[in-house]
This record gives C-alpha cells, sequence and structure tokens, in this order.
C-alpha cells in the first residue's frame, strides 16, 4: 500500500514535467551509462596493451640479454658454469643498475633455480607455480606479483608492485636437431611505470570520450529543443485559431463559451452576477452593398476593437460571426451596472468609424440577459440575449434587457426568424387575392392581398403563423415591401388584361410609422406603372393607436398621394369615435367574427349593424368580411353594407387565376362584369 503511494507520488512530478526535460534526463542517463560500458572497455584494453608490451619487453631481455649467456649443459647438469655465472651476474647488474629489471631466475625443468641475481635463491624449488609450469610447457605467461604467494617471499623486499614475465628457454641438443624447452625465465619488471603510462593514456582516452559524447549530448539536446519548441509554438497558434475569430482577432463563439462557464463558476461562489450581452451591427449590409465586403471586413474589425476599448480587461468581447458581437461582463454588482455598461457601448457604436477616409455611420441593437436572474447556464443566458436583442429591434430601441415576456422569441420561433428572412430575400412568399363584391351591382371591385409562405417542411403557411414573428423582429418592413411589389405588379397585369380592379394590402403599424414609406410607395407605384388609386391601404385601430398622431400624419401624407385607406378588423380595437373621425380614411372593414357570428347573436347583429350606420354618418364604405353564407350576404344588402368579402363568395387565390375567379363570380352573382 505504502509503496503504491510512493509510486504515484515520484509519477505525479514526473508525469508534469515537460517532455523536453524527461527526454534530457533520459538520454542523458543512456549517454552517461554509454560513457561508462565504452570508458571500462578502453581503460581495460589500454591497460592489456601495456601489459603485452612489457611481456614482450621481458621476452626480449630473456632472449637476447639472457638467453645466449646459457647453454644446455648447464640445464642438463643442474647448474650453470662457473664463468657463465659470473657473465650472467654482470649481466643482471646491468639490467637491474637500469632499473629494466628488478629480479632474474632462471629455472630448470624440475622448477628449482638455477640462477637468479639473489644468490640465496638459488637451489629452491617451486615445481607448483602455475606460471612456471605454463613457461616449462612452451607458454609465455605473465602476473602481477602476490607478494604473499611462496614463490614471491623474496621479491617483497623489492618495493612496489612487480610484473613477473615467464619465459620459457630453449635450447638445442648437441645434435643441434631440436629446440626443446630446457627451463624457464622469470623476470621482475616494475609494474609502477607501466600502470602510471597505461594510467595516463587511459585517463586522456577517457576524458575525450566522455567531452565528445557531451558534446554530441548537448547537440542533440539543442536539436531536440528547437523542434519542441517549434512544436509548441505551432501547437500553441492552431489552439489560438480554433478559439479565435479570423478577421477580428477576437474570441469566437467557443472561447466565448469557455470564459463564460469560468464567470459563472466564479459568480456562483461569490454570489455575483455574470451579465451577457448580444450586439448587432446595423447597416452592415448597406457597407457590403455599397462600398465592397473589404469596407464591411474593416468595419468589423473597427467596431471590435472599440468595443474591446469601452470594457474592462477583464471583460470578453466575442464575434460570434457575420454582424454579431457577444460581451460577457464578468461579476457585475447586477442587472443595472451591467445596462450602465450597453448604453455606453451603444453610444460607443454611435460615433462614426473613419474607415479609408470614409466616415462609416452605424449603431448597434444589444439584448442583455443575466445570471441568475434570466438563466443559470451559458446555452441559455445566450438564448436570452438573443431574444432580447431581437425585441429590442422589434421595438426600434438600442438595449433591452431579457424578460419572460418576450419569450414568443422560442428558439423553434428564431430558427423560423432565420427561414422566414432568408425566404423574404429569395422572394419565397405568395400573395393570394380574395375579391371584394359591391353588394348592391354583384360586381368585383377590388381584390385584398393576403400573403403565404411555402414553407420546405410545414407545407404552405397561413399569415397568423408567422406574421407576428415577422412583427417582433423588424422582419415585417422587408416583408411588406415584398408584398406590396408583388401586389402592384399583379394588380398592373389586370388592368392590362382590362379587368379593372384595386389592391388592398394589409400595413402593420412597424410600416406605416416608416419613415420612407410615402416616398417609396410612389417610387413602387411608378415603376409598377399603376395609378395610386389603385392601391389600397389596410391598417388596424391598434396600428393606428400605436402613434396617433404619427398615423394621423402619414395618413394624410398617403391620402395626399392618391392611395385609398381602409380600417381593418373594425370592432376589435379602441379606437375612440371621436378619433376615428379626424382619420382620413375611406373605408370601414368589419371584422369577420362578427359578420360570421351575426345571425346566431343578437349581439354581433347590433355590431354590425351599428358599423353599418356609423359609416354612412361618416361618410365611409363599409366593407363585411368573413361572408361565408348565402343569408349573411342578403342580410347585409338588406342593412345596406357597400361590399362584402368572404369564402362564400370566393377564398383568396394566386395572381394568375383571379381574372376567371372574377369572371365566374359576377356570372354567378349576375353582377356587371368589371371592365374599365
Ligand atoms: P385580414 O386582413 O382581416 O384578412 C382577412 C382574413 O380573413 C384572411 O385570412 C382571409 O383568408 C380570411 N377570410 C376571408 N373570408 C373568410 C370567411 O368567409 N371565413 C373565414 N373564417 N375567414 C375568412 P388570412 O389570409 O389568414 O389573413 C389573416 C390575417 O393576416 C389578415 O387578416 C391580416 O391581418 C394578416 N395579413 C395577411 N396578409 C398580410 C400582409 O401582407 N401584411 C400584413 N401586415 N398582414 C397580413
Ligand atoms: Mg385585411
Ligand atoms: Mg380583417
Amino acid at each position: 500500500m505504502r509503496q503504491v503511494h510512493i509510486g504515484r507520488r515520484l509519477a505525479r512530478p514526473l508525469a508534469r514535467t515537460s517532455l523536453l526535460v524527461r527526454y534530457g534526463v533520459i538520454s542523458g542517463l543512456l549517454v552517461l551509462c554509454l560513457a561508462l560500458a565504452l570508458g571500462y572497455v578502453l581503460a581495460s584494453t589500454v591497460y592489456d596493451r601495456a601489459l603485452a608490451q612489457s611481456e614482450q619487453t621481458a621476452a626480449n631481455i630473456a632472449q637476447l640479454a639472457v638467453g645466449p649467456l646459457l647453454q644446455r649443459d648447464d640445464f642438463d647438469q643442474g647448474a650453470v658454469a662457473p664463468e657463465r655465472r659470473e657473465r650472467l651476474t654482470g649481466a643482471m647488474e646491468t639490467l637491474v643498475a637500469h632499473r629494466t629489471v628488478v629480479r632474474v631466475k632462471i629455472f630448470d625443468r624440475t622448477g628449482t633455480v638455477l640462477f637468479a641475481d639473489d644468490p640465496d635463491l638459488i637451489g629452491q624449488r617451486f615445481p607448483e607455480d602455475p606460471h612456471l609450469q605454463a613457461a616449462l610447457g612452451g607458454q609465455r605467461s605473465s602476473d602481477l606479483d602476490e607478494p604473499d604467494s611462496a614463490e614471491n617471499a623474496s621479491e617483497a623486499s623489492l618495493g612496489g608492485r612487480l610484473l613477473e614475465v615467464y619465459v620459457p628457454i630453449r635450447k638445442s641438443t648437441a645434435a643441434g636437431a631440436d629446440r626443446d624447452v630446457v627451463g624457464a625465465f622469470e623476470i621482475y619488471l616494475p609494474y609502477e611505470p607501466v600502470a602510471s603510462s597505461a594510467e595516463a593514456d587511459a585517463r586522456r582516452l577517457v576524458l575525450w570520450l566522455a567531452g565528445g559524447l557531451v558534446v554530441l549530448w548537448a547537440v542533440l539536446f539543442q536539436l531536440v529543443a528547437a523542434a519542441s519548441r517549434r512544436l509548441r509554438e505551432y501547437a500553441r497558434e492552431q489552439a489560438e485559431r480554433a478559439q479565435h475569430d479570423a478577421l477580428t482577432g477576437l474570441p469566437n463563439r467557443v472561447l466565448l463559451a469557455d470564459r463564460a462557464n469560468q464567470a459563472l463558476l466564479v459568480s456562483r461562489r461569490s454570489g455575483t452576477s455574470t451579465a451577457l450581452l448580444i450586439a448587432d451591427l446595423d447597416r452592415l449590409k448597406e457597407v457590403n452593398d455599397t462600398l465592397g465586403h473589404h469596407f464591411g471586413d474593416l468595419l468589423i474589425s473597427a467596431v471590435g476593437a472599440r468595443l474591446r476599448g469601452e470594457l474592462r480587461e477583464a471583460d470578453t468581447v466575442a464575434r460570434l460571426g457575420g454582424d454579431k458581437f457577444a460581451v460577457l461582463l464578468p461579476e457585475v454588482i447586477g442587472v443595472d451596472a451591467a445596462l450602465e455598461v450597453a448604453d455606453r457601448l451603444v453610444a460607443a457604436m454611435r460615433t462614426p468609424f473613419d474607415i479609408d477616409d470614409v466616415s462609416l455611420e452605424t449603431g448597434a441593437t444589444l439584448g442583455l440577459a443575466s445570471y441568475p436572474e434570466h438563466g443559470r447556464d451559458v446555452v441559455r443566458l445566450l438564448q436570452c440575449a438573443d431574444v432580447a436583442m431581437y425585441a429590442a429591434k422589434s421595438d426600434r430601441r438600442a438595449v433591452r434587457v431579457y424578460d419572460r415576456s418576450m419569450d414568443a422569441f422560442t428558439p423553434d420561433r428564431l430558427a423560423l426568424f432565420g427561414e422566414l428572412r432568408r425566404a423574404i430575400e429569395n422572394d419565397e412568399l405568395s400573395v393570394h387575392y380574395q375579391p371584394q363584391v359591391d353588394i348592391n351591382s354583384g360586381q368585383v371591385t377590388g381584390v385584398e392581398g393576403l400573403v403565404r409562405w411555402q414553407h420546405t417542411v410545414h407545407g404552405l403557411l397561413p399569415p397568423d403563423d408567422f406574421i407576428p414573428l415577422a412583427e417582433h423582429t423588424g422582419l415585417i418592413r422587408p416583408l411588406t415591401w415584398s408584398v406590396l411589389r408583388m401586389a402592384a405588379r399583379a394588380c398592373q397585369r389586370w388592368r392590362a388584361a382590362g379587368l379593372d380592379l384595386t389592391v388592398a394590402v394589409n400595413l402593420s403599424v412597424r410600416s406605416l410609422l416608416d419613415e420612407d414609406l410615402v416616398a417609396q410607395l410612389d417610387h413602387l407605384l411608378a415603376d409598377a406603372g399603376l395609378p395610386a388609386s389603385a392601391l389600397e391601404l389596410e391598417i388596424t385601430e391598434t396600428t393606428v393607436m400605436a402613434d396617433p398622431e404619427r398615423s394621423l400624419a402619414v395618413l394624410a401624407d398617403l391620402r395626399g398621394l392618391g392611395v385609398r385607406l381602409s380600417i381593418d378588423d373594425y370592432g376589435t380595437g379602441q379606437a375612440s369615435l371621436a378619433y376615428l373621425n379626424r382619420l382620413p380614411v375611406d373605408t370601414l372593414k368589419i371584422d369577420r367574427s362578427f359578420v360570421i357570428a351575426m345571425l346566431g347573436s343578437s349581439n354581433d347583429a347590433a355590431i354590425v349593424r351599428s358599423t353599418i350606420e356609423l359609416s354612412r354618418s361618416l361618410g365611409l364604405g363599409v366593407v363585411a368580411e368573413g361572408v361565408e353564407t348565402e343569408q349573411t350576404w342578403q342580410r347585409l344588402r338588406e342593412l345596406g353594407c357597400d361590399a362584402a368579402q368572404g369564402n362564400w363568395l370566393a377564398g383568396p387565390a394566386p395572381a394568375d387565376s383571379v381574372p376567371d375567379l372574377v369572371r365566374r363570380l359576377e356570372r354567378r352573382l349576375g353582377g356587371a362584369p368589371a371592365r374599365a
């Protein structure tokens, strides 16, 4: 158990150390082992060679300096003849005086000393000595002396370690044929000079070897360190790229989520708030379309830098793509503090951007969501901030803080929003037209354009499924213009074919308050070659009441243009009669809910009747929507209603089938054809 703990304790720091350090240590150890092994081999080779050289020296002395002074007889008789002994002693003394040898012994075949420089040794026997035996067998051998051995007892006094070399002595027989081994020399050489020269050689070699290996290790380490540094830099660059937006260099969605998670952890511990803002840049499309994408890119970069400049070091500005940025404010005091930052950012975005000497004006719409009030995780907070941003766009406000009432902007709705935007841009919406019939003449006087969306998954969607979304998100403006263009073109085609029809288009509040509405309508009618009187705009009481004064002015301008105006869904809103009286409208359209129910409900019947009377007294035309039966049609005629629209007459139909539909309907009602 304890061992396992210690093992783990050692393994942990090792696992933490960098690969490079591990490489350095392991390769260093390997090089050290190699150095030791090579050093050992080299040193022993040097020593062996030094010994071999000494052996050879000894053999040379034996054969050249001592051997010739002996004769075979000396061995056969077991004693060196006196005259030769004298010469031997002389030669010995010379060698010893030069310190070439320290001692010489000459043995006969029985291992008896025949001659030695120390006369006391003559006659002693060492038949057991293995080296002597080897020499007598014809083999040269050597040994470092062992002073404690019997044979070397007399050499102990000579001082220092000695190298003994045994050399066989060969002499010819009397006949002179064979050179038999007749005895052996034992020559003692001083070992210290041999050892110190070998030691010096070995030391030099080992030092060179060690130096070489250290240099080799250092060069390899340098190379590996450089490669590892380059790899680390590359890995860091890759990681940076995966977490940053290429255009602005700001964090991308991945890094934002990471930092937001960290911030939420801190907030959870410290009890502070974390705020998330989503900013949508205004007018980027215009810049791209008019000045090119290069300018658009420069603008986005400049916006990123400016946002960054307005914030604390600890805050994060991220680009989510396109013209969308996100701002993470960790550890804020609360929603109000975050809102102050949001206001500051909005103000900063309003200052024009100088790009390549062009002053670009833009702005941003911000949505704000905060932990813990609106969401407890990053995904939810991003969603809420997104929803708040679209709500702000819808209300034409610069900043909005998320609240539950905005939940119409659920993720499903937001997905639908993206699709609707694409559908509008790609002209995938269509308009169906429903006839309005003059009750007295049975003549079709006009049609109402009703938008449809052929959705790839959900099929043909009615306007109630997407108009509210378009109204909340600002998409209603491009949608209305698209419907207006289609309706004007269709109406112009019918008129060219001889059908004198007006076309009515529904206008929501956002479109009515559109600053360029009147001017653009003028263009649109001119482009379509349609007189203004052929266009009718339907607005509801609620639309008008959103901004009564503005509405009044716009309606007056529209009237001035010659466009016809009607109040749609009359009876469902809260407009006061006095106010209605001031509106420059031509027609009231009674809401279909009253008309559908008028035969069965006296209340609804009363509303229909009073609306008809009111129109009369105000001098307005009156149209009943939702005529589903012939009885309703008859009753409306009796009540003096001017016109009717409803499924009993005809449901909404595509533009191309309108001429046929009109002719069939008029034939059915026996009315005069709607011809110019
Ligand atoms: P709305 O302007 O009051 O249009 C009349 C609606 O009543 C149409 O519904 C029409 O199909 C329906 N209708 C007609 N006759 C009958 C009938 O006999 N019985 C019944 N039950 N319904 C009948 P639709 O096409 O679904 O349009 C609904 C609403 O969507 C429209 O009400 C209008 O407020 C809005 N809308 C339609 N197109 C547009 C548009 O282009 N722009 C805007 N802003 N709103 C539009
Ligand atoms: Mg309408
Ligand atoms: Mg209506």
